[in-house]
């Protein structure tokens, strides 16, 4: 078990570096990459472990959903303990999974924002003053210069675009301003590299809240990807959903459909008001872990 006290606290960088330390000592299979920086020079560290088949998971794109690196992080946590003890998760032989699987975690690609989310602009380095004057920084979901990463991607860019316009999202913004160009931004950037230069065979990426999958993206969706979706779906008692309105294009899951014909998904953790509350991890890391196990081995 991770050590409690930073567990059950916000993932904020600090938390997140011990956390990953924790992990780093207990398993000394447990590989560590970096995949880039972020706008303030944030670390965006990338840890994996197995051979194979690479499956990826992605954590944290939006400021407040700090919630989905702690269920990751603790999956990990339980998972690996099982493989070093040659013991079973949720029925399942741990060491035999990573014969065939490198699973891949991202737990925190928007670095800034989570830490502007938890404890303010000033967090933001040179960006401070301009995330003061965009405003509602304690409801912040976007990057260090109010691009969100998650609408940033090149996927339906000039549909996004235009729902953006209707909506009066012109400008940086806390949330849903999806910036001047696809891949505008270094984390987006990242995350598209590390894809291309990598084959996975799925990601899976981690949003709060809503207790739902998404799975499809326009015509692109392979037809697997609905079966998986529904298997992933049965198994977390979540509803499998079609996206609408600004939710269509630009996100990741969206980019990474369209570009390797791959399943894709995005996965609404938990209920209730964004940012959850550390007092609901339990609740949602029981609810999820056999679907997140089954997400690596399908
Ligand atoms: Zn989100």
């Amino acid at each position: 078990m991770l050590d409690k006290r930073i567990l059950y606290a916000p993932a904020d960088e600090e938390n997140r570096r011990a956390l990953m330390g924790e992990l780093f000592l207990k398993y000394p299979f447990l590989r560590k990459s970096c995949i880039g920086e972020s706008l303030c020079g944030r670390e965006i560290p990338m840890v994996s472990v197995g051979e194979g088949r690479k499956v990826l998971f992605v954590c944290a794109f939006h400021g407040m959903e700090w919630l989905t690196t702690l269920v990751i992080l603790r999956f990990l946590d339980e998972l690996l303990e099982k493989v070093y003890k040659k013991g079973f998760f949720c029925g399942i032989r741990a060491n035999m999974i990573f014969r065939d699987r490198m699973l891949c975690v991202v737990p925190c690609i928007n670095p800034d924002g989570v830490e502007i989310a938890i404890h303010g602009a000033k967090s933001a380095g040179e960006y401070c003053e301009s995330v003061c004057r965009i405003g509602g920084e304690s409801r912040w979901q976007a990057n260090a210069a109010g691009v969100d990463i998650n609408h940033n991607f090149n996927a339906g860019w000039k549909a996004l675009k235009s729902l953006e316009m209707k909506n009066g999202i012109t400008a940086p913004a806390p949330t849903r301003y999806g910036g001047m160009s696809p891949e505008s931004e270094p984390e987006s950037r990242a995350l598209a590299r590390l894809c291309r230069n990598t084959s996975f065979i799925r990601a899976l990426a981690f949003h709060s809240q809503g207790e739902e999958i998404y799975w499809s993206f326009g015509d692109y969706s392979p037809e697997i990807a609905r079966l998986q979706g529904e298997l992933l779906a049965e198994l977390s008692g979540y509803k499998l959903s079609e996206p609408d309105g600004l939710a269509v294009g630009g996100g990741f899951k969206d980019w990474f459909v369209e570009t390797f014909n791959r399943p894709g998904f995005t996965v609404e953790i938990g209920r209730g008001e964004n940012p959850l509350q550390v007092s609901m991890l339990d609740g949602i890391y029981e609810r999820l872990k056999q679907m997140l196990i089954i997400s690596i081995i399908m």
